[in-house]
């Protein structure tokens, strides 16, 4: 894949994943077509070695692997990780909000998103919607409204005179969106709404209601490169679909001797403790079945998973914090990651990131063999430091892990921006330690 088309691939994968349904919907597609057959959790598996698969968990985080050819408990696993949730406004189950002749919806802030720059965007909303078929069967569907059906309105100037003196946000009163002016004594309801459109939009849907929702705003400004040398990508979700992408791309394009694995949890943003989160037993579960399906004596044992986990490395990849021009001083000056750079590294003495002298060696050999820019991130030490699912699948397998990332501006904001050669050169480091 030429890194045009790697670019291309990109936004279009950014634009058509507005939630982490349609991220792990699209990379399952992906997948399909890189040969990686489709497993199911609920059922036993047989796996062959030097083949590819995959299986999801909740339709929102996903994990893809190759057996490999080498007996696991020796060779360990090679494990990419990235999550697949931004932060944003999730619509409440009983949404219906009414003020001044507008309908409007009640949301919660998920994660910790940038408020500011949600106001005087196109929204469109998206999502998973859970129903009854008529013979009483469960059942859920992936929907995108895609047209922009709502807004959030900034005061004016006018009626603010402090507005740019750094106000609060009430999340509760000021962030319902408006959807629609209703006529006098017209009625709306969201669900209703909903349900309407997915029976005239969908002709398979003949539910006639919906049972519950996982729906989010998102802008519908489309991805796009900018800059006057479109040097950088400036779109909703970099953090941290920008990763999933890449690495996944690293894992198709990589050779299948060794047991590599990518693993995009959902709920990075709140916490990782979840099902389908980090601190949940979707990663080990499957590297556990791994090893159980090549030792077809059934003499897979604890001692054999610690051998496998001790012969294994994590790279944790999420993106990091490139030094902004206007706020150089936000950062520690001898760790200011710049865009188009290549990767940073990311270290942190109290744990926040996994990275240790080891596990940093062995990237920073790859980046060398490579002829690959590395940088190194550190937050000032008057300033509090994020987190990723690195020290959190580190701790909880015991691997040994090196936490790394693009370099990206605005992180959590509705708009992020990053390096567009960064993506290249992250996806060649990927590879190679995939194949190492
Ligand atoms: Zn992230």
């Amino acid at each position: 894949m030429t890194s045009t088309d790697r670019q291309k691939g990109l936004l279009q994968f950014l634009q058509q994943s507005p939630s982490p349904f349609h991220a792990v919907a699209n990379m399952a597609t992906l997948l399909d077509a890189a040969g990686f057959q489709r497993l199911d959790s609920s059922n036993s598996w047989s796996l062959d070695k030097n083949s590819r698969y995959y299986v999801s968990r909740n339709d929102s985080a996903l994990i893809a692997f190759k057996t490999g050819v080498g007996d696991l408990p020796d060779s360990g696993f090679r494990i990419a990780g990235a999550h697949t949730d931004s932060p944003c406004l999730k619509i409440k189950p009983h949404a219906d909000v009414f003020s001044q002749g507008y309908a409007q919806l009640g949301v919660e802030v998920y994660g910790g998103a940038l408020l500011h720059p949600w106001f005087d965007r196109d929204l469109s909303i998206a999502g998973r919607v859970n129903y009854q078929n008529a013979d009483g069967s469960l059942a859920s569907i992936l929907v995108d409204l895609k047209d922009p059906v709502g807004f959030i309105p900034s005061l004016a100037i006018h009626l603010d005179r402090t507005a740019n003196e750094g106000r609060a946000i009430n999340k509760q009163k000021e962030l319902p969106p408006i959807l629609l002016q209703l006529d006098e004594d017209e009625k709306f309801n969201f669900e209703d709404y909903l349900l309407e459109y997915l029976q005239t939009e969908l002709g398979c849907f003949d539910a006639d209601a919906i049972l519950s929702h996982e729906l989010l705003l998102y802008d519908t400004q489309a991805p796009a490169l900018v800059g006057l040398r479109k040097q950088f990508i400036s779109s909703a979700r970099l953090d941290n679909l920008l990763s999933c992408f890449v690495a996944l791309h690293a894992l198709i394009e990589g050779k299948d001797e060794t047991a590599s694995v990518l693993v995009c949890n959902d709920h990075e943003e709140v916490g990782s403790v979840s099902a389908s989160g980090a601190e949940g037993p979707f990663l080990k579960s499957v590297l556990q079945r791994m090893l159980e399906s090549e030792d077809k004596a059934g003499g897979s044992s604890a001692a054999s998973f610690d051998r496998a986990i001790q012969n294994s490395v994590l790279l944790s990849v999420d993106n990091a914090h490139g030094v902004h021009p206007n706020f150089s001083d936000k950062h520690d000056s001898a760790h200011s990651p710049k865009l188009n750079a290549g990767p940073v590294i990311k270290i942190n003495a109290n744990q926040r990131y996994a990275s240790n002298s080891e596990s940093i060696a062995l990237l920073k050999s790859i980046c060398n063999r490579l002829d690959i820019g590395h940088q190194s991130f550190v937050m000032r030490s008057d300033m509090g430091c994020g987190s990723t699912i690195g020290p959190i699948t580190s701790a909880l397998l015991g691997i040994s892990t090196v936490d790394i990332g693009i370099a990206s501006f605005a992180m959590h904001s509705i708009r992020e921006s990053a390096g567009a050669e960064d993506v290249e050169s992250m996806g060649t480091l990927i590879q190679a330690f995939f194949e190492r």
